[in-house]
């Protein structure tokens, strides 16, 4: 190339490279450095000085070696083959790189993202002469067993003018094709042709565009209990996960890519141990989706950028993950995101910073940690997608957080919660005493539980919401009792304090605390968490009925069969819920009732009666 712009190294700093006679170079495009033309990305330019984030190892680079560049973005290929895939964080797929250096962390290995030979199947839907435009649906292939990539006219000829009509001139007719093959001819206002194959160039700093963005009105069902009945998350929401190491982000992070109902989940492992990555792909290709019963890995693609990795590459991690997501989102799916952990992204851009000399801010991050996280989560949401026709896609974020020694008040978290909608605090104390998962209840919270109350009514069960008020409230009443126990003893409380204490405990113990490596508790429908709970409330409310007439020794009550069977409610298969729950929704009735009942005078008998006719008026 004639204009190529080719510049030398001046000094290498850790990820930090600085090249000279970078004239005509613009910030963020690629570059080659060195002799094994390492990935680079330019940061910072001033003049013709280029500051370079490297993204593979630089020991070895010395001044006065070559610094070319592309003159392009980051960008990324995206296409057929990404499902059941995993990436390093400039999107190179790992077990290529192996195959061809011997190691995954090997520099300068240039491989495609595609299997570029791989023939697919290819089924055209668009007929030539049709008037299209960005977003509209050329042919699909079958990419895995669960997934149909949707082959769509790319936003890059997305313009405003003339409506955006662009015409079909060629598409090839149903048969095996590459990614780079020719499949259609597009045509635009302007008579100028436009050749499309099944791939697409993404820069992965830009959000792909939408027509616009919805408000998100359904949830991802996750089959926690505490999130989607205590602290639910949108699909096209987004969420954090703050906790202290070992608190078990990793785990809730995993259990969400397990057993979510998003149709494609992305999973960036970000700056933490390898080997959890590679529990995954040990793991994933085993597991089932509940919702399809095909092996997890058919709708899931990892990037892995682990500690051992170059450090700049954890924010093209971040950022190749997102693009992905987006791109399936705009085939209308929904998408879920997960990234862990953002904090270690974080670490990266004040790594970065500190060495390019920016003027630090909280905690030695830079001034723009908050834009950047701001950003990252603004392009998640729901979204009425590019097309002729009306489609949505959903692309759900949750990023976990480690803020170090646990304090929630340090600039990663607090950025972050200032941006997502739901916070699923980790706590120290409830991981030692190995309530998992160790979200805090009381400090927790979605801003979603409001508009998204409807649909758990409607497909969990009537009085869902209700549910979940009273055992929010119950549970806060017992942080409050908590504190006078504390001082006077327990003795001192009245019998409704004491049930309440007990039934707060029934919640946390027999409905919030899930164990994900048990194979039933892992994962619980909405109608079973509605039904646990329902049965952990009915109890609670007729006890506290049959104490406003009676006298019941709290060691009676506990000693009924039905807390044990309350107990054991986690076990009951699916297949069972029905069945096993309404009897225990008899028994506890029957058996509470039976208590104290030779003390219990006429007179109050005939209180109770008519107490239970005024609650159900
Ligand atoms: P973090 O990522 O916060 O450092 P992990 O997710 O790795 O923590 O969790 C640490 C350990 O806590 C896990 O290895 C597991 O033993 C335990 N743990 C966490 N969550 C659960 C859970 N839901 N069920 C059972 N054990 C859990
Ligand atoms: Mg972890």
């Amino acid at each position: 190339m004639a204009d190529e712009i080719k510049g030398e190294i001046k000094k290498v700093a850790g990820p930090l490279v600085v090249a000279m006679g970078m004239r005509g170079a613009k910030m963020y495009d690629v570059v080659n450095v060195g002799p094994k033309k390492l990935i680079g990305e330019i940061i910072e330019l001033e003049k013709d000085t280029a500051s370079i984030q490297v993204y593979e190892e630089t020991s070895g680079l010395m001044s006065g070696q070559e610094v070319v560049s592309t003159g392009e973005p980051l960008s990324l290929t995206l296409g057929p083959g990404m499902i059941n895939t995993i990436y390093d964080g400039i999107q190179r797929p790992l077990e290529k790189i192996k195959e061809i250096s011997g190691s995954f962390i090997e520099r300068g290995v240039d491989v495609s993202s595609l299997d570029m030979e791989k023939k697919w199947d290819f089924t055209p839907v668009a007929k030539v002469g049709d008037k299209v435009v960005a977003g509209d649906l050329i042919g699909t292939v079958q990419e895995s067993e669960v997934i149909e990539h949707r082959v769509l006219v790319p936003p890059t000829l997305h313009t405003e003018k003339d409506g955006d009509k662009l015409q079909i001139k060629t598409v090839v007719e149903a048969g095996e094709y590459t990614v780079n093959d020719k499949i259609c001819v597009v045509e635009d206002s302007d008579g100028k042709e436009h050749e499309l194959t099944m791939v697409q160039r993404w820069p992965i700093r830009l959000p792909r565009p939408v027509k616009k963005k919805l408000v998100p009105r359904a949830p991802l069902i996750t089959g926690q209990r505490v999130i989607d009945t205590m602290f639910p998350i949108a699909k096209g929401g987004t969420g954090a996960v703050p906790g202290p190491f070992g608190s078990g982000k990793t785990v809730v992070q995993q259990q969400l890519a397990k057993w979510s109902d998003a149709d494609i989940i992305v999973y960036i492992g970000c700056g933490e141990r390898g080997n959890e990555m590679t529990d995954i792909l040990l793991e994933f290709p085993e597991l089932e989706d509940p919702n399809t019963g095909k092996p997890l890995m058919e709708r899931t693609v990892l990037i892995a950028n682990t500690s051992n990795m170059p450090v700049a590459a954890r924010e093209a991690s971040i950022y190749t993950g997102m693009t992905i997501a987006e791109y399936y989102r705009d085939m209308g799916y929904a998408v879920a995101l997960m990234a862990d952990s953002t904090s270690r992204w974080a670490e990266a851009l004040r790594e970065m910073s500190g060495r390019l000399e920016e003027m630090p801010g909280d905690e030695g991050y830079p001034a723009y940690l908050g834009s950047r996280t701001a950003q990252f989560y603004e392009r998640a949401g729901i979204a009425s997608l590019l097309g002729s026709e009306n489609r949505e896609g959903s692309l759900t974020a949750i990023g976990a957080v480690s803020p170090p020694g646990g304090d929630l008040s340090e600039p990663v978290t607090q950025n972050t919660l200032s941006v997502v909608k739901v916070f699923w605090g980790l706590d120290e104390k409830l991981a030692y005493s190995r309530h998992y998962p160790s979200i805090n209840w009381l400090t927790s919270y979605s801003l979603y539980t409001d508009q998204l109350t409807g649909f758990f009514n409607e497909k969990a069960g009537k009085g869902f919401g209700e549910l979940r008020q009273i055992s929010m409230t119950i549970l806060q009443e017992e942080a409050a009792l908590e504190e006078v126990v504390r001082l006077v003893g327990i003795e001192a409380l009245s019998s409704q304090e004491q049930l309440l204490l007990h039934v707060a405990r029934m919640i946390r113990e027999d409905f919030l605390q899930q164990n994900a490596f048990d194979d039933i508790d892992t994962y619980t429908t909405l109608n079973k968490q509605f039904r646990m709970l329902k049965a952990i409330v009915g109890f609670y409310q007729t006890a506290k009925e049959r104490l406003s007439v009676v006298e019941i020794a709290m060691n009676d009550l506990l000693a009924l069969p039905v807390v044990e069977t309350i107990a054991q409610a986690k076990q009951v298969k699916e297949e069972d819920v029905a069945k096993q729950f309404d009897k225990l929704d008899k028994d506890i009735s029957e058996q509470i009732q039976e208590l104290g009942n030779e003390e219990v005078s006429s007179k109050s008998e005939k209180e109770a009666v008519t107490a239970d006719k005024v609650k159900e008026s």
